[in-house]
């Protein structure tokens, strides 16, 4: 260990530091679905489940400064498809504007036994809807081009809260 272990910028991804990054996230088809450059970086708890758990792993022991790519797997990112979680429900069941135009693809809330949820369109009806419950990134293998900007220790109430505040993070 060096005499600039003790420096800031030099504290690596462990449990209960602060991470902020920027992201490109892609599907495996090169499809890409968020980009975080040009906003604010994100900004996550490390060890509190912040984010998905594959990229979660691939940020232990970076630091400022460095870029990598993580390939997420479905079990480590959002779960596996359940094609159980298809089914047809009333379209006076969905909680959508009264003259809003359905179409497959459409994310929708929908009352549930379990309360409202999330659900996508997959088939439209005259009466009923074809939807599914899955996480729409369930099943897909991701992509994570990630630049991480800074590392620091997280605060005291940061670790109590379970979320990283400022730039990024939670407001309160
Ligand atoms: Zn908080």
């Amino acid at each position: 260990m060096t005499s600039e272990s003790s420096n800031q910028e030099n504290i690596a991804v462990a449990q209960n530091t602060v991470v902020t990054f920027h992201y490109r996230l892609s599907t495996e088809d090169g499809n890409e679905l968020e980009n975080s450059h040009g906003g604010d970086p994100m900004a996550y708890l490390h060890g509190h489940k912040g984010v998905i758990r594959g990229l979660e792993t691939a940020m232990v022991g970076k630091v400022a400064g460095d870029s990598f790519t993580a390939t997420v797997q479905p079990a480590d990112g959002y779960g596996l498809r359940n094609e159980e979680k298809q089914q047809r429900v009333p379209i006076k069941h969905l909680r959508v504007p009264k003259k809003a135009k359905l179409r497959p693809g459409m994310i929708v809330g929908v009352e549930t036994e379990k309360g409202p949820q999330q659900v996508t369109i997959v088939k439209v009806g005259k009466f009923n809807v074809d939807v599914d419950s899955n996480h729409p990134l369930a099943g897909k293998v991701l992509t994570f081009d990630v630049e991480v900007q800074s590392v620091r220790e997280a605060s005291a109430d940061e670790i109590s809260h379970g979320h990283a505040h400022g730039v990024g993070g939670h407001h309160h």
